[in-house]
């Protein structure tokens, strides 16, 4: 069976978006998708470059709620469409966080790490002046410290998303170099019965590798891990289910046989 579910997409309620939420159903309806699930940023306290506006990647729940339970309502009989956020964790927040997802009836809360001690790894600056494999240990120390904090999330979004903006993206990661940190990880997850997900983005930025690559996604099975869940990462329709057969056949071959999807906060296994 293809992947039928797209579990992350962004529309005009992204700040790095314009996409009208229609635009996304029709698209994904013309794909064949049976499931979508919008998760579109809620990064509180984010840290903003000079000039870019305060609060751009702050959602505003109640105006997107409003307008995708009209879209659920329009598009009952033909397309399950779901109510998820991508939350931007970070551990000096972690009060706001988990108060901000018990006020809504979300069905899946990815959280995702976009800064990292209030550094930006987007930004070259992140890089400068020491190693690249000491700027992605400070990023997954960082992701093992909000999994301590047990904050309220579904899957951990695009878990190795530093390796986008590194000097040499990917092409020196070798899982050894990190398996002390990532295992903890992996294993944290697990026990709080939490997943990741597969972001296919990671092909998009030419790293020949969804997020998570083949090596953590390996490693993750090996470790009992079951929770998976696929996305786009779409922000616009044009990237919706974007390189779902390659996911699919990684998958597979790395073991998994189920991905999941999230109504009310609780996984649903599909077979591949
Ligand atoms: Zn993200
Ligand atoms: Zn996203």
């Amino acid at each position: 069976m293809p992947i039928l579910a797209d579990c992350h997409m962004h529309t005009h309620h992204s700040g790095d978006s314009d996409a009208p939420i229609e635009a996304m159903i029709s698209r994904a309806l013309e794909l064949g998708l049976k499931y979508i699930c919008f998760t579109e940023h809620q990064d509180f306290d984010f840290v903003y470059e000079p000039g870019e506006p305060q609060g751009l990647f702050e959602t505003d729940t109640d105006a997107y709620l409003k307008e995708l339970r009209k879209m659920q309502a329009k598009y009952n009989d033909r397309l399950d469409i779901r109510f998820g956020i991508e939350l931007g964790l970070q551990t000096h927040i972690a009060e706001q966080l988990k108060d901000y997802a018990s006020v809504y009836d979300f069905d899946f809360i990815i959280g995702s790490s976009h800064l990292c001690n209030h550094k930006d790894p987007y930004l070259k600056n992140f890089f400068v002046g020491r190693d690249e494999q000491e700027a992605y240990l400070e990023y997954f120390t960082y992701i093992k410290e909000c999994i301590s904090s047990h904050l309220d999330f579904d899957v951990y979004g695009h878990l190795d998303y530093v390796l986008r903006y590194g000097p040499t993206k990917n092409t020196k990661f070798r899982y050894p170099d990190y398996q002390e940190v990532i295992d903890s990880i992996l294993r944290a997850l697990i026990e709080q019965g939490k997943g990741i997900e597969l972001n296919t983005s990671g092909y998009a930025y030419a790293l020949g590798a969804p997020h998570p690559c083949r090596e953590i996604l390996l490693r993750y099975k090996e470790l009992g891990g079951e929770i998976l869940t696929i996305g786009s990462d779409a922000h616009d329709p044009s990237h919706i289910a974007s390189d779902f057969n390659k996911a699919a056949s990684l998958l597979t071959d790395c073991g998994f046989r189920h991905y999941c999807v999230f109504e009310h906060r609780k996984p649903i296994f599909y077979p591949f």
